[in-house]
């Protein structure tokens, strides 16, 4: 999904931050950390207070897991998500892969929720763009023509139909690209086997994106969140409990051609990168809504974010736009302590 170089700044810097900010207690703490690959970034698995056999079984597990995710969503390789995408261009019906059928469930009702600010059906319009390539190289932008066609045929996850095991697609412009749900659904996943393993207390740190159960030794996990403006740090968060906290952001992966910077996220409804945002982070309880809702937000923009949240069910919001502004909700100001300050913060109506 995508590169690793790109992501390593931003993820050495929330180890950094993570460990920076626990240093403090971390001595004495019997906290254990593990990092595996997949989905083209590097993950982190802390637990605590966990003996070190089950800790090293939990870390298997994952990265077992993770490899199986990884092959059954991946859009552009050959696997479950390739196939089924083969059959749509097709024409043709297929029985689900049990291995994408709930992620394709879930999305399709996410979709929905967001008016489709999120839609993985996109793939078509983020292969022209070449943003599904794992070397991303600069390059001239797809011609407006070649965008327009795309969208006359109108892609979109909705078409695609599930009868009990049966897909059908009624809709051969449709391309699955889960690129914007599945590392959230991934870290869920992971958090399930933790919880079955009988571990209470972990964080599974997905190149900065997270979900976090328990806490750190009776204290919160403390989260950075990235100023999208030359990086470092733009607010510090502590979550307890059980949270995700996600962001998509523009610095995540792009190029520049003629001057402009084109970034992966894609606005379904014109089929350019979505204008306005730098950055979204949303906490929610479950990671795949976290991380669909960041997408989702980030493409609605500071004029529509507050609405797509309310329909997405979603009480956190932090965005930044490309001007610096910092658009947030009441609960979300509260649990920010910002390290930056802001041309201008703007506290939205209750979420
Ligand atoms: P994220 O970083 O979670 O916002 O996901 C961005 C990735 O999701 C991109 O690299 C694309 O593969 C895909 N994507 C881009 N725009 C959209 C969109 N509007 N809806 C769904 N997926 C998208
Ligand atoms: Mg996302």
């Amino acid at each position: 999904m995508r590169t690793l170089a790109k992501r390593h700044y931003w993820l050495s810097l929330s180890i950094a931050a993570l460990l920076l900010l626990s240093g403090a207690c971390s001595r004495e703490l019997p906290s254990q950390y593990f990092r595996m690959l997949a989905f083209g970034t590097i993950m982190e698995l802390e637990v605590i207070g966990v003996d070190p056999q089950t800790a090293q079984k939990a870390h298997q597990a994952l990265q077992h897991d993770f490899d199986l995710m990884h092959k059954a969503w991946h859009a552009w390789e050959p696997g479950p998500v390739g196939r089924i995408n083969q059959y749509i261009r097709e024409g043709k019906p297929l029985a689900a892969p049990p291995s994408v059928l709930p992620l394709l469930r879930l999305s399709r009702d996410l979709a929905e929720k967001s008016d489709h600010l999120f839609d993985p059906g996109i793939g078509k319009l983020i292969a022209l763009w070449g943003f599904q390539s794992s070397e991303l190289k600069p390059h001239a932008p797809p011609e407006k023509e070649a965008i327009e066609a795309i969208l006359e045929q109108h892609p979109s996850i909705q078409d695609v139909h599930l009868d009990g095991m049966h897909i059908t697609c009624d809709n051969p412009a449709v391309q699955l690209d889960f690129g914007a749900v599945g590392k959230g659904y991934g870290v869920d996943r992971a958090i399930e086997r933790l919880k079955e393993m009988g571990i209470g207390n972990a964080i599974v740190n997905a190149g900065g994106d997270l979900r976090a159960i328990g806490s750190r030794a009776g204290n919160p996990w403390r989260i950075a969140i990235r100023d999208p403006d030359g990086g470092g740090i733009f607010a510090l968060l502590s979550v307890t409990g059980d949270e995700s906290v996600f962001t998509s952001g523009n610095y995540e992966r792009n190029f520049s051609w003629g001057g402009k910077l084109y970034h992966h996220i894609i606005d379904p409804r014109t089929g350019y990168p979505a204008k306005d945002s730098a950055s979204v982070t949303v906490i929610h309880s479950d990671a795949a809504t976290a991380d669909a809702a960041a997408t989702a937000l980030f493409v609605a923009g500071p004029k529509d974010w507050h609405r797509i949240a309310k329909q997405m069910g979603i009480k956190y919001v932090l965005l930044i736009d490309t001007e610096g502004r910092a658009y947030m909700n009441p609960a979300m100001r509260e649990r920010l302590k910002l390290q930056k300050t802001p041309r201008e913060i703007i506290i939205s109506d209750p979420l």
